[in-house]
């Protein structure tokens, strides 16, 4: 009643009615308009709101599927030590102990090889995936040079020497023919043994200049691990690298850090570094001697060293790289100026007639001090004077244990 109350009242006139009617018509064709404005405009909401629904959807699938990587346990690293069928293998842990585990069916039982390395699950140790071959980040962080620069011109007074370690390293990977002609094994690597700062790195550099090879240097103490068969591996790896980059020279400096004298005590720590030895024994043993691996190994203390390691067949040459005499000297300090300009008045036989005692490294800064000196009084050339300076300078220095010169005594 209320509602038809409000309606306005239609017209008896029929001009009147015709009139009323049409108004009607066109105010509803215009609210149709309006509904259907809405209706497009509702639409494409719902267009949006679809799509945003949709990328919702897969950001939390994301987000699921990271939370359940995150929460899946981690894997185990083992190696693969023998393969018995399809699928079952032993496998050494990361930890230490051997396990016979089973594989799992996705990993194509060609690919399971002793040696390889893969991920264990935690609690089945089951094999889950291959590891690809990659060698130890510390084998990569040893110091890697395709060829060294140094060659034998830029060693100074080790003649003898250096005949020496081109006839047991260079000649078998130079020559191998004249060993199999004559009918004897060539010798596998040398050690070089002497105070330190005498020339042993700079000759293995400049052997394997001369021979092309790449050098591969590490020192002992990075071989000693904190955790059980991890030194022994870092060996393997290196021995692996060496082997696949040949011709190689790999250089232990400081060799005495994993092959000093085995002992009986048995503390966990002398255990690993004996491992590690073994693993080094092992290594020289393994490859064969026409090879084109060859080790040089270093040391300042040879009197410590096992002589498992001195024996014939581990490093057949052991070479003495002594402080040099006064002819050494001269040659070291030709070599060291050889490049920089010097005053007539400068005689390098007087100033190795006054270095007696010093080494290579010493022989080396003095030349260094000396242009420093004549840098500083903004003179072209390096005189006497400056030679004095620097001998008396480094002299001091080393008397006084202050490696950093100067600005040691700033602190002193
Ligand atoms: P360490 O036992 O401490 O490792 P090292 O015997 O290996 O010492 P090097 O590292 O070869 O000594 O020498 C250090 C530097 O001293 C070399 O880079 C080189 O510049 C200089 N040197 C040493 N000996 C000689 C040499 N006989 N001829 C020319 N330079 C030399």
């Amino acid at each position: 009643m209320a509602e038809s109350a409000r309606q306005p009242k239609e017209p008896q006139n029929p001009e009147e009615l015709y009139r009323y009617l049409l108004d009607r018509v066109t105010n509803m064709e215009t609210r149709n308009l309006e509904l259907r404005e809405q209706l497009r405009q509702v639409e494409s909401d719902k267009r949006y709101i679809e799509t945003q629904k949709i990328r919702y959807e897969r950001e939390v699938r994301k987000l699921k599927s990271e939370i359940d990587q995150l929460r899946s346990p981690p894997l185990v690293i083992g190696t693969i030590t023998d393969v018995l069928d399809t699928n079952r293998v032993i496998i050494r842990s990361s930890a230490g102990p051997r396990f016979l585990v089973k594989s799992s069916l996705c990993i194509d039982p060609e690919n399971l090889k002793p040696g390889i390395r893969v991920t264990l699950n935690q609690q089945s140790l089951a094999v889950v995936d291959i590891l690809p071959e990659s060698y130890d980040a510390q084998v990569y962080g040893m110091e890697v040079v395709e060829t060294p620069e140094e060659s034998y011109s830029d060693v100074g007074g080790l003649e003898q020497q250096i005949i020496e370690i081109r006839e047991a390293v260079e000649l078998p990977l130079k020559r191998p023919e004249l060993f199999e002609k004559i009918g004897i094994e060539p010798p596998k690597g040398v050690l070089l043994h002497g105070p330190p700062g005498t020339g042993k790195t700079l000759l293995a550099r400049a052997v394997a200049h001369e021979t092309n090879a790449y050098f591969l240097r590490v020192v002992g103490s990075e071989l000693v691990q904190k955790y059980i068969g991890e030194g022994a591996r870092l060996v393997r790896e290196l021995f692996d690298l060496a082997k696949k980059k040949s011709p190689t020279i790999i250089f232990i400096d400081e060799i005495d850090a994993v092959g000093a004298t085995r002992s009986d005590t048995t503390t966990s720590g002398d255990r690993e570094v004996q491992r590690t030895l073994m693993q080094l024994l092992a290594g020289m043993d393994g490859f064969e001697r026409r090879g084109d691996v060859k080790i040089i190994g270093a040391t300042n203390r040879i009197d410590i060293l096992d002589r498992a390691l001195l024996r014939p067949g581990r490093f057949d040459r052991i070479i003495e790289i002594p402080l040099p005499g006064v002819q050494g000297r001269f040659s070291i300090l030709q070599v060291h100026t050889r490049g920089m300009t010097l005053e007539d008045d400068v005689d390098l036989m007087e100033v190795a007639t006054l270095t007696e005692g010093k080494n290579g490294a010493d022989l080396r800064a003095i030349c260094m001090e000396a242009g420093m000196f004549a840098i500083r009084r903004e003179h072209d050339a390096v005189t006497r004077e400056d030679f004095l300076k620097a001998i008396e300078k480094i002299g001091l220095d080393f008397e006084q244990h202050r490696p950093l010169g100067n600005i040691g005594a700033m602190f002193a």
